[in-house]
């Protein structure tokens, strides 16, 4: 049986885009360039319209096998999606435990991998013998802060945003309280209980597997060189080609408009504003004066928080929530599209010159790696860590400062817009202001795109390192026969 013969590796990922689309990433290449074969296991729970799309979409030979569905149903409505992963897991763990022993019985399993919120199935893994990974698709600061967050639970009681100095981990930046990540801020609510759960658990892998690269963070990347388990530097890995959900057609549109004039507006695959914010936001570019492509969702209503995660369709017609005329007098500088745009052909466009963006972690890389400079606004998750990094470590992004009220107020917007775009366009900007900030960021992100194109090229860092796991994965197998 020629399958048999195959080395195996299975992945549990968290099921939002962010997760999704690195581990695909991830098993594409161990496919193409190692032979590997992947079996992607999914969970049963109604996955959004991205994320179908995307799993029916996965290449031939990276097999998918989904969980059976477990009852959620006496879970909070509120429950965060790190809660409602994190449970689910625990709940799945015989039929995983059943799935791994098969595949390990019919396939030269050489490794499972879990991500960050799935870690409880590493016991599986571990019972069975198989060599267990964590797969962190974010970066090397919030690996360093999950590392040590135990030990930060038991040392302080009070919230992390009183904590009277910012948490200054080896070789990070310092980061203040109030910019940790999300499920951080609040050590009364379960996700808090989980994350320092998972932050536990994570040294029970055999490695850890980081979809960055050195040049972004290289002295923590030092720091974790040293770091048990070993880490692993494995990225970028970004997304090969775009999801067409939606089929708008976003490229014909930019191939009409002068070079690096365009502002990409997107906030990832679920983050949502509020009504007050989005009319801010519309107002503020239209003041910019600058071209723009905006990926637009509907607002949630102004007390909710602005987090709903994992919904990707706006749920009624968002135009209805714009200003009154903003299309119409904006129809020479812009393109709305709703819910979602094909990100990596956009970013890859020429006409494309900034993204203001939530920071996700994927966006991020991708963004980088097109060599396009950012305005950081981040929502939630880790993202404040990442717009931190982004405009003070890597400083190839511009930060706008928040209102009193929490808002970003459209005159902040336009000035950091016609900030970052001042080039060809920006005559009128240039008179108005030096825009020196914005220059010195669209160099410097050039300068990142060059290394981490390197990163995964032949001899690069970070394909090399997964050439090793392949090949150690490979000979643990290979001895046991
Ligand atoms: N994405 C896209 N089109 C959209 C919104 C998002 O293709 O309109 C993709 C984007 O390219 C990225 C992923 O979805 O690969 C979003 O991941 P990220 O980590 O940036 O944010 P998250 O969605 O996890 O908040």
């Amino acid at each position: 049986d020629a399958d048999k013969d195959v080395v195996h590796v299975a992945v549990l990922p968290t099921p939002a885009m962010g997760h999704l689309i690195p581990m695909a990433e991830l098993a594409k290449r161990l496919v193409s360039l190692h032979s590997i074969s992947v079996t992607f296991i999914t969970f049963a729970e109604n996955p959004s319209i991205a994320q179908k799309a995307f799993l029916d979409d996965l290449p031939p030979t990276v097999t998918s096998l989904e969980l059976p569905p477990v009852s959620l149903a006496d879970l909070p409505p509120d429950a965060t999606k790190l809660t409602r992963t994190s449970i689910a897991t625990v709940r799945s763990l015989p039929a995983l435990s059943a799935i791994i022993s098969t595949l390990q019985k019919s396939t030269r399993l050489a490794a499972f991998i879990v991500d960050v919120f799935t870690t409880d199935a590493l016991t599986v893994s571990k019972e069975l013998g198989i060599p267990s990974f964590l797969f962190f698709p974010s970066n090397l600061l919030s690996l360093s802060v999950l590392l040590h967050l135990p030990e930060l639970d038991s040392s302080t009681t009070c919230e992390y945003r009183d904590l009277p100095e910012p948490l200054q981990l080896p070789g990070c930046l310092p980061v203040p309280g109030t910019e940790l990540l999300q499920p951080l801020q609040d050590r009364s609510n379960d996700a808090y209980k989980w994350m320092v759960h998972h932050g536990k658990q994570y040294r029970d892998a055999d490695g850890i597997l980081v979809n960055t690269f050195r040049d972004i963070e290289p002295e923590t990347a030092k720091i974790m060189d040293d770091e048990k388990p070993p880490v692993y530097l494995i990225g970028p890995l970004i997304q090969s080609c775009s999801l067409d959900v939606e089929s708008v057609n976003c490229s014909s549109w930019l191939d009409k408009q002068p070079r690096e004039s365009v502002l990409y507006v997107c906030f990832g695959s679920g983050g949502i504003l509020t009504c007050s914010q989005l009319q801010e936001l519309a107002c503020g570019l239209e003041m910019s004066g600058q071209r723009f492509l905006w990926v637009l969702r509907s607002p949630i209503s102004d007390r909710e928080s602005s987090a709903k995660y994992f919904n990707t369709t706006s749920i009624d017609d968002p135009f209805a929530f714009l200003p009154e005329g903003f299309l119409e007098r904006t129809k020479k500088m812009g393109l709305v599209v709703p819910s979602w745009a094909p990100q990596k052909e956009v970013l890859a466009h020429g006409s494309t010159g900034g993204f203001l963006s939530h920071c996700g972690w994927n966006s991020t890389l991708e963004s980088l790696l097109h060599g396009v400079p950012m305005i950081a606004w981040p929502l939630f998750a880790e993202q404040r860590m990442n717009a931190l990094m982004l405009t003070e470590g890597m400083k190839v992004a511009l930060r706008p400062v928040v209102a009193t009220d929490g808002i970003y107020k459209r005159e902040e917007i336009a000035r950091v817009v016609m900030e970052l775009m001042e080039g060809e366009q920006g005559k009128r900007v240039r008179e108005l202001m030096e825009g020196e900030q914005g220059k010195r960021v669209r160099e410097r992100v050039k300068e990142l795109q060059e290394c981490g194109t390197r990163a995964l090229m032949e001899n690069g860092e970070s394909c090399m390192v997964i050439t090793d796991l392949a090949n150690k994965w490979r000979s643990t197998v290979t001895d046991k026969l």
